[in-house]
């Protein structure tokens, strides 16, 4: 039995992983994230009246390994096949998509399977990891700027995105700093819409090709999901890109034009995120990174593919190659 501690910084699909993993294996392990919840980019969010999942829209399986996984996350009730029309959509004609791909969600909200990964796991959300210290053989994490966390830590893993990861790390680690700056991540700009009235459109989910969106989706069409209508436009990476530093109330008033051009309907209410850091340009085969030296590792979507079961193949792979290292 081991009582090595260690630290994962991010609650995301990654993080939740890896430390289900090394949980299993007796590491004591504490996972910290900034938000009030666990998920990441996997998430739904709740307005007074209505709620979306505004990050990723939906999961398929290729590995073994995940298929496995997901079969565990529809057994115990946290994700269901969604079987939404998927079409492309150009110049106003939509084409259903002739995949045979099935398409899965976490039920009732995307937020589910991180929830289930994160039960008896230790978890501090609120918890924004500023820097990282050295001390003598261990790891200390500052919280906000000054507070130091009095817990100490042989060893840490960044499961949060690339830019985000070298600022902890640049200080300690020239590898991952270089792995770091191998991946970069496209922005989105994303739009939730409640409507009063039902679309009248033939899909539930398409690809769009000719509007400043990339994909669009009725997210009430989704398993256990309020039937009030909803949709969730996503604005290519390219005009996200352009307009990535202006503020909501610059953007939105060019989203809720285009969905109204794409659609013919206007959003009754309506909100807008933007994901900095939402998507990798180019797929990686590196998987995690390590720097065995100094004690250090790093996951996530970018290791990989900027999906879900690349993220949650990046954290279990880690925890397996860390285990199998410290037997
Ligand atoms: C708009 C959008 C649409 C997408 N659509 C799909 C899709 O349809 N299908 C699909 O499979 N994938 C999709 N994805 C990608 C998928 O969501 C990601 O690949 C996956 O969720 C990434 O998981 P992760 O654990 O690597 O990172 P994240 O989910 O980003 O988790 C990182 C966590 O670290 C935390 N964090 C960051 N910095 C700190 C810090 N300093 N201190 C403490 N905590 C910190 C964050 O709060 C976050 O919870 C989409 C993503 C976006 C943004």
């Amino acid at each position: 039995m081991t009582s090595k501690k260690i630290a994962i910084i991010g609650a995301g699909i990654s993080g939740l992983a890896c430390a289900g993993q090394l949980s299993q294996a007796d590491y004591a392990v504490t996972v910290f994230d900034k938000s009030q919840g666990v998920g990441g980019r996997m998430s739904h969010r709740d307005f007074e009246k209505w709620g979306a999942d505004h990050g990723a829209q939906y999961f398929t399986t290729k590995d073994p390994l995940f298929t496995a996984e997901v079969q565990k996350w529809i057994k115990e009730g946290v994700a269901s096949p969604w079987l939404g029309k998927i079409a492309t959509y150009t110049h106003g004609q939509s084409k259903a998509l002739a995949d045979t791909k099935q398409r899965f969600v976490g039920v009732p909200a995307m937020t589910a399977p991180a929830k289930f990964l994160a039960k008896g796991l230790n978890i501090e959300l609120n918890h924004t990891i500023t820097s990282i210290n050295r001390a003598h053989d261990h790891w200390e994490l500052c919280i906000h700027d000054e507070q130091s966390l009095t817990d100490q830590f042989e060893q840490v893993i960044f499961a949060i995105p690339p830019v985000q990861a070298k600022h902890l790390i640049a200080r300690y680690s020239k590898q991952l700093s270089a792995v770091c700056d191998q991946a970069n991540m496209l922005p989105c700009w994303t739009l939730m819409a409640y409507l009063k009235q039902p679309l009248d459109l033939p899909f539930d989910g398409a690809f769009v090709n000719d509007s400043l969106f990339s994909w669009i989706a009725r997210d009430n069409t989704k398993p256990e999901r309020p039937r009030y209508e909803t949709w969730v436009a996503q604005a290519s990476h390219a005009w996200s890109q352009e307009h990535v530093d202006l503020s909501h109330y610059e953007v939105e008033p060019a989203l809720v034009e285009a969905f109204n051009a794409l659609t013919g309907a206007s959003c009754d209410l309506y909100q807008s995120h933007l994901w900095r850091y939402a998507k990798l340009e180019t797929e990686s085969t590196i998987n995690f990174s390590l720097d065995s030296q100094m004690q250090l590792g790093l996951c996530g979507d970018w290791l990989r593919a900027s999906t879900i079961e690349g993220a949650w193949l990046s954290g279990y792979l880690l925890a397996q190659e860390f285990i199998s290292l410290n037997d």
